[in-house]
This record gives C-alpha cells, structure tokens and sequence, in this order.
C-alpha cells in the first residue's frame, strides 16, 4: 500500500505544483516533504517535519483535500501530524508491511479506458492496452513497451488496464509499480535481509505470482542489482505467459541506464509510440475533463489552451484547472479568452501550428519541393510538379477527407475526375516508388 499513497501523494502535490497556487521555494522547501502515509475512514494522514509546513498547508487545507479527494476517487480529509508522531503511529515492521503488500494495488479510478481520449496519437497503445486485458491464457505481445515524452497518457494507460481488470477479470492478479518504488522496496528489503530473513526474495516470490506486471517509468530503474533482480522476474513472468506492460519516457533502445541484455528483450515484444495530442484530441480531452461544466468556459478558450500547450496533456489540464481556480476568486460571468490570456499570460505562449486546412498543405508540398503555389496550380505537366501536385490530392484526401470536387477547386480549378485519378496515382506511387513514398511521409510530419 505504501508505494501506492506514495505515487497518490506524488500526482497530488505534482497537480498542486503545476497550478502554482504557492512559491516555488515554499513549495521545494516545505510542501514537498510531507508524505501520506494512511488513508482510513475517510481520513488522510500526512507527516510534516517542520511547524512552517504545517503553517503554510492548513491555510491552504481546502485546496489539499480537494486535490487529494480527486486523485483518490473519494472524499476525503486532511490530518497533519508531525512526523515524529507518525513514526510512532506506523506498526514497527514498516518494511515488512511494504514487501507484503505489492499486491494491494489501488488504482487512480479516473484513470479509465473511458476517460483515455483516443486519437491517431494514441490509439494504437490504447487498441494494444485493451486487447492485452481481454487475450487468452498466452499475451499475444510480451512485453507490451509503450514510449513516449511525459505527460502523454502512459500511467494513466496502466491504471486502465489495473481498472479494467479488477472489475472485468477480478481472479486476474496484476501489479503496478512505479519503477523507482521497485527500486526503494528492493534497497529496503536488502538492508533489513538480517533482521527480517532474505526479504528480497520474498518481494520476489511476490512479483512472480501474477498474471499482470505494470511497470511504470521504467527509465527509473538505475539501480544495479534491483536491475538483476528485475531481470530474473521479468524472464521467469514471460516464461510463465503473465502480460507484462512496460513504461518508458524515452525510446527503449536510448535507455542507456539499463543493462543492454534488459534492453534487447523490452524490444522483442511490441513497442508502441505515444506522440503529443492533435489539436482536435487536445480539445477532446479539455471537454472530457470540463465534464458537464462546460458552460464555464467559452470554446475559444479551449481552442486556445488546445493549440498552446498540447505537447503534454498534465500540463494542458493544469492550465484548465488553473482558470477553473482563478475564476473561484475573481467570478467572471464565463472564462473567455481576455480572461485566460490575463489569467495565464505569465506563461510563454507556444508558438501556435496553423489549423490544417489545404492552404497549409499546397504551402507544405510547395516548400518540400522548392516550388512555388502557382507551380501547383498551373498546367505544368514535369515528373516533380505532378508529383507534388499528387501529394497534395493524397493529403487532402487522407488529412482532411475533402471530396474531389473541393479538392479540384483549390488546386486550379481542376475537375473532380482528374483528381480522382490523380489520388489514384498517388497511392499507386506509395506502393513503388519509394522517394515518393518518404516525400509523402516528410511532408506529413511537418503537418501534423
Ligand atoms: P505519462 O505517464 O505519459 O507521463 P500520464 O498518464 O500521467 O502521463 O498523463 C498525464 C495527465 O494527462 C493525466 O491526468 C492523464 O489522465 C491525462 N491524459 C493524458 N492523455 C490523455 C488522454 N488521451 N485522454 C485523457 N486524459 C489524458
Ligand atoms: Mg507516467
């Protein structure tokens, strides 16, 4: 249980941070080192070591509970207590009750397949997610390794997974554990192989006896001999057909802390790309998280906050919750955009991509090609024109699904029969020649 109020506890003081509601340094210097350490009977327990913690946390207990009661899933409220108290109040075999409670994991319940908005950025770790809770006896894909930049939804894909099993397969045992908690447990259990017997191998015996292993941020997993440890679980779990998902903040083959025998097995499962949300599932997301509150918030602000900061959703949905809390003490009518752009104006502003429309395109192909607009509008019948000239076609239809009619219009009033076959040259073209094909694939990156 502890390492799962570690990581609640974490998530929380990471929303409070991000919002900004405090100092910087009041933050990294007091409010940072509390912990939770029991939740019971609605009530949260956490630890402080210094009386200015508690001064400057019960001015703000409200804003805590809220916070901690969202994370949880339930309302619940705060208690502070020093931490000198706290150590009394915890059993003495601490480490005892850690290593025997991998199993009791508890979930982020919002933390859902059915709140995961799914778009191209994200789909195929979602489809992969899904699938992996609903095979037979032997995972189709082990390890399932999904990577990609902080923020892009891979805990809160694990936590689905967790979700999702405890209501739809509840005989399935799965633990989640972020990997610098595996770390901890593992130095712990090896300090006290004296005191308590060989602990280690009792975490051992504990992680082998499951059906799921989450291993979540697994860049984390530093440690040398937790990595030997790590090694002889993770062979022993895919011997025996257990699912075993990974986590990673960078590609697996740049993860240079681990061992490379680690490394060349992560990659003989599946490895799934999570990329930055598009704008239109940016925008998904913001309304999924207003979530009938819509009302507080015009659309342009969504779109503003869609197109500025979708490189990570933590960040995204921390500046929504901002406005949300600005507007508690300043009660505008609705969040515009003045509001917003007041609210958040401290903020640099992300360069904003332009909408995609075929405008963008024709410039994109264009520039690849080093021609100019009217090069692609015009009759010139050279290889590279036409070719560019079907790339555009190709990606108006497959980006924006605009009939050939539309199409012909935009570029030089071209009938909607020669753009039809003109679509059917390009995809003729993906398939042989292979400049074509990699041109296509440039121009689409620099789009999207
Ligand atoms: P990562 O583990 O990749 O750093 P998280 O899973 O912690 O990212 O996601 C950060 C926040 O963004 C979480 O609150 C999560 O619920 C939210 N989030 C990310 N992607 C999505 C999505 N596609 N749909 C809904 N919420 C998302
Ligand atoms: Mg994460």
């Amino acid at each position: 249980m502890a390492t799962t109020l570690e990581m609640l506890w974490d998530s929380v003081l990471k929303k409070i941070h991000e919002a900004q509601y405090f100092d910087e340094q009041d933050f990294q210097v007091w409010i940072k080192k509390t912990t939770l350490f029991k939740i019971e009977n609605d009530s949260a327990y956490v630890a402080y070591r210094s009386s200015i913690t508690k001064a400057i946390m019960e001015r703000q207990l409200a804003l805590f509970e809220a916070t901690l009661s969202e994370e949880w899933g339930n309302p619940v409220s705060l208690i502070l207590i020093e931490q000198k108290e706290m150590e009394q109040m915890m059993p003495e075999v601490v480490v005892e009750q850690r290593t025997n409670t991998l199993l009791e994991n508890k979930f982020n319940p919002n933390y859902t397949f059915e709140n995961f908005i799914e778009g191209s950025s994200n789909k195929e770790a979602y489809a992969a997610c899904f699938a992996s809770c609903n095979q037979g006896s032997h995972p189709m894909f082990n390890p399932l390794m999904l990577f990609g930049n902080s923020g892009l939804g891979k805990t809160h894909l694990l936590h689905a997974v967790g979700n999702y099993l405890h209501t739809e397969r509840p005989e399935a045992k799965v633990i989640y554990m972020y990997s610098g908690d595996f770390v901890s447990i593992l130095i712990e259990a090896m300090k006290t192989k004296n005191i308590h017997g060989n602990t280690v191998d009792k975490v051992k015996e504990q992680l082998l006896d499951c059906d799921y292993f989450l291993i979540d941020d697994i860049q984390n997993l530093q440690h040398n001999s937790s990595q030997e440890v790590f090694f002889t679980v993770y062979n022993k779990l895919i011997e025996k057909g257990s699912q075993i998902i990974i986590t990673s903040d960078i590609h697996p083959k740049e993860l240079s802390n681990l061992q490379s025998r680690l490394i060349s097995r992560f990659t003989s499962g599946l490895a799934i790309n999570i990329s930055k949300p598009g704008f239109e599932t940016s925008k998904a997301i913001l309304k999924k998280k207003l979530d009938g509150r819509e009302d507080l918030v015009t659309d342009e602000v969504l779109d503003y906050l869609a197109m500025s900061y979708s490189s990570d959703v933590r960040d995204l949905e921390g500046k929504l919750n901002r406005l949300i809390f600005q507007s508690t003490l300043f009660n505008p009518d609705v969040i515009d955009l003045k509001f917003a752009t007041e609210h958040l104006g401290k903020e640099p502003i992300v360069e904003q991509k332009n909408e995609l429309t075929m405008k963008t395109i024709k410039r994109s192909v264009s520039q690849f090609y080093g021609l100019s607009i009217s090069d692609l509008e015009g009759k010139s019948r050279l290889k590279a024109i036409m070719n560019a000239r079907h790339i555009c076609v190709y990606l108006s239809r497959e980006l924006l699904h605009l009939p050939y009619m539309t199409i012909g219009k935009e570029l030089g009033k071209r009938d909607h029969k020669t753009i039809q076959s003109s679509y059917t040259r390009a995809k003729d073209l993906m398939q042989k020649d292979q400049a074509f094909e990699i041109a296509v694939h440039k121009i689409k990156e620099k789009l999207l």
